[in-house]
């Protein structure tokens, strides 16, 4: 609120953001391939070739999870550049952290709420949050916090489910709402947290919305790439 107390729903929403990512953590991945018919890979592979980073690059991955994005980073930027993990949730940023261990690449991992960010100003050449902005409470503290640690002429790319093209929508709510919690019931013996996901898409600010949040808080240049019919949008925004 503008008193700066969290009411009881915001309270509620952080909770259940916890509960859902504990629950999920360890079969996370698997669920992710199955869900998305392996197209989270690509979408994921887009929002790297998007964003500018190379050797050298200094990139904060924000709710990074079990570390997908961090990992292709971590190849592009050599030793000369820096990858920060970070996730609000100790489960699935340990998963994160061991699976680029496994890999072999040591990447700084820290738990961390989106909305404190514990980094200086004008840090960051890039600033990635993929699938995670809408689990967050105040979705424009976390992206005015995004842009306070990016360097001027630095990136933010928000890779997030959006809003589907209109005659797609009955198809996609079905699946959403019917198929996924199912899928999610076998898989992780958790229908709940995967009918909380689908929701929390549902409720999630449209391409043009989301848009205006990012230039609300000081990027420019916003644009926004639709992957699967708007299933999935990738908004790209500069710090100047
Ligand atoms: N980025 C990864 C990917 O694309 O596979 C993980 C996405 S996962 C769907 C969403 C992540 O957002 C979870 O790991 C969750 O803990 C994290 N998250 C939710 N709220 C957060 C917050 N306020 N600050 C940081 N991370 C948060």
């Amino acid at each position: 609120t503008h008193f700066g107390f969290e009411t009881v729903a915001e309270q509620e929403k952080a909770r259940r953001v916890a509960d859902v990512f504990d629950s999920v953590a360890s079969r996370y991945d698997l669920m992710n391939d199955l869900m998305s018919g392996g197209m989270h890979r690509l979408w994921k592979a887009f929002t790297i070739q998007r964003s500018g980073v190379r050797e050298g690059s200094r990139v904060l991955d924000v709710a990074g999870g079990t570390g997908d994005l961090s990992l292709a980073f971590a190849k592009r930027v050599g030793k000369s550049g820096e990858v920060w993990l970070t996730d609000i949730n100790n489960a699935m940023l340990a998963r994160g952290r061991d699976r680029l261990l496994d890999k072999g690449y040591m990447v700084p991992a820290a738990q961390c709420d989106a909305e404190k960010l514990p980094f200086p100003d004008d840090y960051f050449d890039c600033v990635t949050v993929a699938f995670g902005l809408r689990n967050m409470t105040h979705k424009d503290g976390a992206l005015a916090e995004m842009y306070r640690v990016l360097r001027p002429g630095g990136r933010l790319l928000v890779l997030e489910f959006s809003k589907v093209w209109k005659p797609l929508a009955p198809v996609y709510d079905f699946y959403s709402f019917q198929v996924i919690p199912r899928v999610g019931k076998l898989v992780t013996n958790d229908s709940d947290s995967y009918r909380y996901l689908s929701e929390s898409i549902r409720v999630h600010p449209s391409q043009e919305e989301l848009k205006g949040m990012m230039e609300d808080v000081g990027f420019e240049k916003v644009e926004f790439f639709n992957m699967a019919f708007g299933v999935v949008a990738l908004h790209r925004g500069y710090k100047f």
